[in-house]
């Protein structure tokens, strides 16, 4: 499409689209073919702030808050229908704004519609309790929304991860504003007309493309917004942290990663030799990335080879055609980032087995593609063993026994994410206990579930999202006593 022919797409406040108060717009990019998808509106701070006065004021008025939980279960799960039954040409958007294979997509965004369907379930059994007291009386607890939520989002996931704030904090009778990442608005944007369709009332959900240090910022400042959920990095998450101290909002963030493979001798080589997408699904820019692989001397030499034997395989190509495994990187300037680490690990003495360098031909000319890169005899000081890359790099490591493995697996400034291979339950045990992370899957890189909370520890951030846990982020508790006479 050329650049004139891309539509424009507006600001959503109060259930309209409209252009940003400045007029400014942007393009918004194919980082597979480089063309321009769209024209994005890009909020300013007075949109910010008609944003959340609109929010604040249908947070007041009260129909979505004081909806009875039938109502607004019956919302969110006619806003999953609307979602499946438009999950192709939101996969298809997805794959054309981030890059990432169809396939990948098309789980994300059912992830997506079974999030709401997930907390609408949610809401009738979500609320307080009677508490005995050493009082004549009656204690009572109710669960209070919180009021205006701002909804920060990254680029990498950015249906899926708006659909995990935006579900829960509805769920609860918020109203919000959701920021998605400048790189990526448009799914979200269709989710939003998507809500308004489903009967949400307008002005609950609103949605504001643009520059993160405006926006975002301009977010966590904002004296009527209440509580802030950010996703992203950890530089940035620790900003609007402090931004929002003044306030004392809440906060949640969910930040970087270095998560870490760790495979003993005992397992299953196979299985977790062929864990490739551990580290290089959506190309790298995962938050959960098992970007270190710690493997057992014993196993180690015959791990390496089976790994690089997988990534040799890999199908690098253009995100529509459902044979490809790995897309484009989000862009020309992030890549040149990754292939700065690359450089950096071979320069510190990393032996480079396989990629890390830019594929050429036709298609590869135009788009932001790498090809996977596996370094192996990397030492933990090493920059690539240490910083989070989000891109196709991974870092293997030998180590002897289960206390090394352990203290290498926590030796990094992140605890997010991460997998253990072996057929020892007892030690599965005792290392899932003793690792640093908030989530760790046992011979499988399967970790994140709806139904069970996600999130970090250390700086990859506070709180929890998904499963019950993040209701209680979106409420207040609300302690009642009732005289008995
Ligand atoms: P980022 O921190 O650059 O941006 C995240 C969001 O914050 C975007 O919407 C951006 O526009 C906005 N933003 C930028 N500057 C801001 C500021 N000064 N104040 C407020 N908001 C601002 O992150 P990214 O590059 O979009 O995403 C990649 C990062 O996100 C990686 O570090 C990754 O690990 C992390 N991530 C974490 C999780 C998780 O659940 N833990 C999930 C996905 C991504």
């Amino acid at each position: 499409m050329a650049e004139s022919d891309a539509p424009f797409e507006g600001l959503l406040i109060d259930g309209k689209r409209i252009p940003a108060a400045s007029g400014a717009r942007s393009p918004v990019m194919n980082p597979a073919t480089g063309e321009v998808l769209a024209h994005v509106a890009q909020a300013g701070v007075a949109d910010v702030d008609a944003a959340v006065a609109t929010a604040r004021s249908s947070y007041e008025g009260g129909a979505w808050r004081r909806a009875t939980a039938g109502e607004r279960a019956r919302v969110l799960l006619r806003l999953a229908e609307l979602i499946r039954a438009n999950a192709e040409e939101l996969a298809r958007l997805e794959s054309r704004n981030v890059g990432k294979p169809v396939g990948e997509s098309r789980g994300e965004i059912g992830m997506g519609a079974d999030c709401f369907q997930y907390y609408a379930g949610q809401i009738p059994t979500f609320g307080g309790r009677t508490v005995p007291v050493s009082a004549p009386g009656t204690g009572l607890t109710f669960r209070e929304p919180v009021g205006v939520c701002a909804l920060i989002v990254p680029w990498n996931f950015p249906f899926a991860i708006t659909t995990w704030k935006v579900a829960p904090a509805l769920a609860m009778g918020n109203s919000v504003v959701v920021k998605p990442a400048s790189a990526t608005p448009l799914t979200a944007l269709r989710l939003g007309a998507l809500a308004l369709e489903a009967g949400l009332p307008p002005g609950v959900l609103n949605i504001l493309p643009g520059p993160g240090g405006a926006v975002g910022a301009a977010l966590a400042v904002h004296p009527d917004v209440r509580k802030i959920s950010f996703t992203g990095s950890t530089e940035v998450g620790s900003s609007v942290m402090k931004l929002a101290a003044d306030d004392i909002k809440r906060v949640s963030l969910e930040l970087g990663g270095k998560s870490a493979n760790i495979v003993f001798a005992d397992a299953d080589m196979a299985k977790a030799g062929a864990a490739v997408f551990s580290v290089f699904g959506n190309a790298g820019q995962d938050c959960c990335a098992r970007s270190r692989v710690l493997v057992e001397r014993a196993a180690y030499a015959e791990f390496v080879e089976r790994f690089v034997e997988r990534t040799r395989a890999i199908r690098i190509g253009d995100p529509l055609d459902d044979a490809t495994e790995i897309g484009a990187l989000i862009s020309p300037q992030h890549r040149e980032k990754v292939d700065g680490y690359v450089r950096k690990g071979v320069e510190q003495g990393a032996r480079l087995c396989i990629g890390g360098k830019i594929p050429r031909g036709d298609l590869y000319d135009r788009g932001s593609f790498y090809e996977p890169a596996v370094f192996a005899d990397v030492t933990p000081d090493m920059v690539i063993a240490q910083e989070e890359i989000f891109g196709p790099v991974v870092s293997i490591m030998p180590f002897d026994g289960e206390d090394q493995a352990i203290k290498l697996a926590n030796g990094t400034i992140y605890g997010l994410s991460g997998s253990l291979w072996t057929r020892d339950i007892g030690r599965a045990l005792r290392v899932v206990r003793a690792v640093e992370t908030g989530v760790i899957a046992v011979n499988t890189s399967w970790s994140v579930h709806l139904e069970m909370p996600f999130g970090g520890v250390k700086r990859s951030g506070v709180g929890r999202e998904l499963g019950p846990s993040a209701l209680e982020h979106y409420s207040e508790l609300k302690s009642v006593f009732i005289a008995a006479d």
